[in-house]
């Protein structure tokens, strides 16, 4: 549709154009019902058949067997930074967190509010350009879990392999929020995953979480109940109103993918897409600068910043005349940024390639 934009925002982000068609076509009228997901009950067949389809297309996406719950939640990923140590942990005990930028030192800092949380690594001093070598890490022996943020969605370093707890009773967890469902992931390595939807598989309002099952139950007595992952999972989220529409949206989106064969193939059009940016960012003679060391840089997020960095402003402003948006680097690191997540089409990296070098020239 010719007056769509690349929008290279962050999150919410783009979604994929034939998702967005599907719901207009529905919205009045959802499969003639009568009515739109958004005016019908959470407990009608509707929508039963909505979740429930939803989250078995989540479950073939990435191969979650049955010891895992799957949950829908309200709060964003913010939310399940306090959730994680509130159901896996007593005050007492204590929990490890990798650090590689803003948003696993949130967790981590929210979590100290319920456990004794401890950043056994971090990559601030390198200004979070980096991911540890796991057998550097000085994880504690009796910690409850191990936490990462797999995809640092401002810094953009991502988490190609996963560390493996120290000991058998600890966990791996990890904030999938900005590289969920961009590629296969093997789900049973983890206690529990989790993802506010806004980035690749849906829009805001909605976060997923994927919990093993025996972890369930032992939550702190003070644990607000919408936060009590047994509870959610007990009642297959509609413990109370569920994000219903958000819901929806996610259930489009986990269809298409399925539609595209699957994450393996998801995974080889954004290695595409971000191969293309990369060298685009590396072969300009240090005209556009990324910082992020080469192994670990994020599929999904692209941050870089031009050597004449007085030429950052005009470079987002032309963009954005040509139809590319939402490219300004976080307002925490500055710079450029761009997300290209799974609904990015290979087009716009194309476009925004081919900017980039005519940008060049034109400021030599
Ligand atoms: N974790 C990561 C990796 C994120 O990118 C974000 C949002 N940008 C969050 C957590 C916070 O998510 P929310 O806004 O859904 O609370």
């Amino acid at each position: 549709t010719k007056d769509r934009l690349f929008n290279f925002a962050a999150g919410p982000a783009t979604l994929p154009e034939s998702v967005i068609l599907k719901a207009q076509a529905d919205l009045f009228n959802y499969q003639g019902c009568g009515m739109s997901v958004m005016e019908m009950s959470h407990r009608g067949k509707e929508f039963d058949f909505i979740i429930k389809k939803a989250e078995s297309d989540l479950r073939s996406l990435l191969s979650i067997s049955s010891d895992y719950a799957v949950i829908f939640l309200q709060g964003g990923a913010t939310t399940q930074f306090a959730a994680l140590p509130l159901n896996l942990c007593s005050p007492d005990d204590s929990a490890d967190y990798v650090v590689t930028g803003s948003w696993s030192d949130k967790a981590c800092k929210e979590a100290q509010k319920f456990c004794k949380a401890k950043t056994i690594w971090s990559g601030k001093p390198d200004k979070y350009t980096k991911i540890p070598s796991f057998d550097s890490l000085e994880q504690n022996s009796n910690a409850k879990y191990l936490h990462i943020c797999s995809n640092e969605t401002i810094h953009g370093v991502e988490f190609k392999d996963y560390p493996t707890p120290l000991n058998e009773n600890s966990i791996l967890v990890a904030d999938m929020s900005s590289n969920f469902c961009s590629k296969p992931v093997d789900v049973s390595k983890f206690g529990m995953i989790y993802a506010g939807a806004q980035k690749n598989v849906g829009p805001s309002g909605v976060t997923i979480a994927i919990v093993r099952k025996d972890l369930m139950g032992s939550s702190q007595p003070i644990t607000p109940v919408m936060l009590d992952f047994k509870t959610q999972a007990d009642n297959a989220s509609l413990y109370n109103t569920p994000p219903c529409f958000a819901i929806y949206i996610c259930g489009l989106v986990f269809e298409d993918l399925l539609q595209q064969g699957g994450l393996v193939e998801v995974e080889k059009k954004n290695v595409k897409k971000a191969s293309i940016l990369y060298d685009a960012i590396d072969g300009s003679d240090g005209f556009y600068v990324c910082p992020v060391e080469k192994s670990v840089r994020s599929m999904m997020n692209v941050p870089f910043t031009l050597k004449k960095s007085e030429l950052e402003k005009k470079f987002i402003e032309e963009a954005a005349l040509e139809g590319m948006v939402q490219l300004k680097g976080h307002r925490s690191v500055g710079g450029v940024r761009a997300s290209i997540y799974n609904a990015m089409p290979l087009a716009g990296v194309e476009k925004l390639v081919a900017f980039m070098k005519d940008f060049q020239a034109r400021h030599p």
